[in-house]
């Protein structure tokens, strides 16, 4: 028997393994549907380690991200991972400065210290190419490489005994009584077999509330849904090394904004912008016919973007929880003990600041099992 089976092999399902096989020293079993870990929404993001700006203090959101950057920055560090802490500036026009501030004050409030606001026309002495905006400069914001992250975390996980098998997807839950029996699908062969384990993390990502409908939780019944999110990116070419730092322009509503990424190669990329995909079903094709959508929102605060060619690169799906029709914001994550289903945690709405809060999740559950301090924060 298992002390702990995670469904799902993203980021967060990894950084899970990684915390309780080694840190706990639980004997645990990571499962995934597809032949290989990482190919899920971790494997298709801005890749940006978030300094924890954009939510609400007191919100999961703030609080994970805080405790997941300050880890994963040390992770990164300590095992001689590709990051760089490049910094980032959001950019408000004329009018909307009083925005800034409010993002300023949050982030604060947050625990993030070293914001600056800086006036119109300041971050000229740095890109003149920029327009003449407002801005908020946050030093603490980076860039890594997800694939490296997962690839680490899973190799210390087998290191340390942990067990991951792929092309095995959920398909049920057979018993609660004492501990979970649960029916596993060989993704390849259709074939089932069974598997005991003492608790359960369902961290399947755009598929977590398929796996708690299969585990007869009764989420759908109230109102829970996820509707997916596609987000699109462009690359520019023509623009490699031209950028240090993030742009990006005010969040709206629905996401961050189509900012400037620069990875750790000096490569500059465009987007993601927001497409809520019709019958919630994920595709990933970019369609070069939003160019001049893309080129018109970058434009708002890089002109120049006007001479650069920029062609369709890749795209992510982002699982937005909404719980009777309204959009919730923060992370969900339950115990679901009420549920009489004492050891079992769904994790729902896990999208930004996902990756950068994904080595936060263990300690905080383990917080809510009653575990007691590993001094993880
Ligand atoms: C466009 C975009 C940009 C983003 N930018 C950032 C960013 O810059 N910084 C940041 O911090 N976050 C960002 N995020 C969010 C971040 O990428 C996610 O929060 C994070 O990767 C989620 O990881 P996960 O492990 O929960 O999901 P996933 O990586 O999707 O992993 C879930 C896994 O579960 C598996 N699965 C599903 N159903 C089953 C089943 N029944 N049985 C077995 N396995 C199953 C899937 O195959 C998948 O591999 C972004 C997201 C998007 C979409």
């Amino acid at each position: 028997m298992y002390n702990l089976v995670i469904i799902g092999a993203g980021a967060v399902g990894l950084a899970l393994g990684h915390y309780f096989q080694i840190r706990r020293g639980w004997k645990c079993l990571i499962v995934e549907q597809e032949p290989d870990y990482g190919l899920g929404i971790s494997s298709r993001n801005s890749e940006v380690l978030h300094a924890g700006i954009y939510y609400p203090p007191g919100s999961l959101k703030a609080q994970l991200c805080l405790q997941g950057a300050e880890i994963l920055y040390q992770y990164l560090e300590l095992n001689g991972l590709p990051y760089r802490r490049c910094g980032k500036y959001i950019l408000a026009a004329e009018g909307s400065e009083e925005r800034l501030q409010q993002l300023h004050d949050q982030g604060r409030a947050n625990g993030v210290l070293e914001l600056q606001l800086l006036q119109a026309g300041a971050l000229r002495k740095i890109y003149p190419e920029l327009a003449p905006l407002a801005a908020l400069h946050s030093p603490g914001t980076g860039v890594l490489s997800a694939d490296s992250l997962m690839h680490h975390l899973l190799g210390e996980f087998r290191a340390a005994d942990g067990d991951l098998a792929l092309n095995t997807a959920f398909g049920g839950l057979e018993g609660r009584a004492g501990h979970f029996e649960l029916n596993m699908v060989d993704a390849s062969s259709g074939g089932t077999n069974a598997l005991a384990a003492e608790r359960v993390i369902n961290s399947a990502g755009l598929g977590a509330l398929e796996v708690a409908r299969r585990a007869g939780f009764g989420y759908d019944a109230a109102g829970y849904e996820l509707r997916l999110c596609k987000g699109s990116y462009f690359s520019v070419p023509g623009a490699r090394g031209k950028f240090g730092h993030l742009i990006y322009p005010l969040p709206t509503d629905a996401g961050l904004g189509i900012h400037l990424r620069v990875d750790l190669q000096g490569e500059v990329r465009l987007g993601p912008d927001t497409e809520y995909l019709p019958g919630n079903t994920p595709h990933y094709s970019v369609d070069a016919a939003r160019a001049a959508e893309f080129k018109s929102a970058v434009a708002q605060y890089w002109p120049g973007i006007a001479e650069f060619a920029i062609e369709p690169d890749w795209a992510g799906v982002r699982p937005h929880l909404y719980i009777e029709g309204v959009h919730h914001r923060d992370f969900f994550i339950r115990n679901e003990s009420a549920e009489g289903a004492d050891g079992w945690i769904n994790l729902f709405g896990i999208d930004s600041p996902g990756l950068t809060a994904a080595m936060a999740f263990g300690p905080y559950i383990a917080r809510l099992w009653g575990e007691p301090d590993d001094g993880s924060g």
